[in-house]
């Protein structure tokens, strides 16, 4: 039997240090006693400016989830023509379940189409996965940074997309603070490449304020768009009470703001210590890397990997041991499951909808040998000696048992 106090390796902890909770309580306090708003003031506007300026973003809009920022997106799609009856949302089968809850309940009445696209062997969206999937209704992508590593194909995405006039969403709900270098050595954040960048800051994220999320874009009038839809549908360019939308009140709180603004300071440092992490887990398995059992997500030159999660893929021998792996993993505290279960082309909801079409033969193999090691700011350098050790132990142990 485990002692109840052996640490527990959880794929995701929020992290706060000591003086950043003085900070809050201090500001709390003060919010509380009145003196300053509890609700669309000055944290919204602070974080909204900060965080977008971090992305290099003309423009940010804070609102309570990715789920809202994705449906804002798809409404300002709607209402400007760029999303039509019978068109087709292209989105990879690697990823949450929100990304296509949202563009369906957004474009419910235009009933649009899903696409649900195969990934390549680093479960990201290649130029490939969209070009064999493409059809002239392909209006709309949602390229999400799986995990937290962006495709290193994701210049000529935007490129295709251009060119065919598909409007392209990144989200980056895993990836705040990752980076794409372009072939002229052009370094882009996260959410700065496609139309627009959508984040979660859930509380699993990277950077989070329990609930919130963020639109980061350049365009005036789709950022002004998206403003009024998130605030009720007022129009934000003029005083008073003036509706010009049927909106949502998807605002985000002053709290929420105000631990946001605080979370990016972190950011840096949070990436920083990923990223150590990660080269810690890389050299602690090498000996499996070599024997080609195991491998990492790979990360292009001058691209910088989130590492929101720290995915490792199996060998294939090894698919139909993966879920002894992450039980064995298990009595060590050491929590292995990795996100996301099932793919979207095998959701109940989605898996024989006439409004889907699906061909992920790659992803749903990959989906099988894939495994997310803890990684966040709790997790030392020793922790990642003990988890490696004991990943090790249960690979060798199965493979005695031959696979
Ligand atoms: C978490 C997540 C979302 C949803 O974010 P919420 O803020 O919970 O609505 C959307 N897309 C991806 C890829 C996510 O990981």
């Amino acid at each position: 039997m485990k002692e109840s106090s052996q640490k527990l390796y959880t794929t995701a902890f929020p992290y706060f240090s000591a003086r950043d909770i003085a900070s809050i309580l201090r500001d709390s306090k003060a919010m509380l006693q009145g003196k300053s708003l509890l609700s669309y003031g000055q944290n919204v506007r602070a974080f909204e400016h900060s965080f977008s300026t971090y992305c290099g973003r003309k423009f940010g809009i804070a609102c309570n989830s990715c789920t809202s920022a994705l449906e804002v997106v798809f409404e300002y799609l709607i209402a400007e023509s760029k999303l039509q009856q019978g068109d087709e949302i292209a989105i990879s089968t690697q990823t949450f379940f929100a990304c296509a809850s949202a563009a369906i309940n957004a474009t419910q009445k235009l009933g649009c189409k899903l696409v649900l696209l195969d990934t390549n062997n680093q479960f990201l969206t290649s130029l490939e996965s969209i070009k064999s999937a493409y059809s002239p209704r392909m209006k709309a992508l949602i390229l999400v940074h799986f995990a937290g590593a962006i495709s290193s194909d994701v210049f000529a995405i935007r490129d295709f997309c251009k060119a065919q006039g598909m409007f392209l969403i990144e989200d980056c709900s895993h990836a705040h603070g990752a980076i794409a270098q372009d072939s002229d050595g052009k370094i882009y954040k996260a959410g700065a490449i496609g139309d627009v960048g959508v984040f979660s800051f859930f509380s699993t994220k990277i950077l989070t304020c329990g609930e919130g999320g963020m639109i980061v874009g350049d365009d005036k009038a789709l950022m002004h768009s998206v403003a009024t839809r998130v605030n009720r549908g007022i129009d934000p360019l003029r005083q008073g009470e003036h509706f010009i939308a049927f909106g949502h009140n998807y605002r985000l709180s002053e709290f929420s703001a105000m631990l946001g603004c605080k979370q990016l300071e972190q950011l840096e440092s949070s990436l920083a210590h990923r990223n150590k992490l990660a080269l810690a887990y890389k050299s602690a398995l090498k000996p499996l890397i070599d024997s080609k059992i195991l491998r990492f997500q790979e990360v292009a030159p001058g691209f910088l990997h989130s590492f929101w999660r720290c995915i490792v893929f199996l060998d294939s021998a090894y698919s139909t041991k993966r879920e002894e792996i992450i039980a064995q993993l298990k009595h060590d505290n050491i929590i292995a499951e990795a996100p996301y279960e099932p793919l979207l082309h095998k959701q109940p909801l989605l898996e024989n909808a006439p409004f889907v079409r699906a061909n992920c033969s790659n992803a749903e193999q990959l989906a099988k040998t894939h495994l997310s090691l803890p990684m966040h700011r709790k997790i030392t350098l020793k922790d990642v000696a003990f988890i490696a050790s004991r990943l090790t132990l249960a690979i060798r142990d199965l493979s005695k048992e031959r696979v």
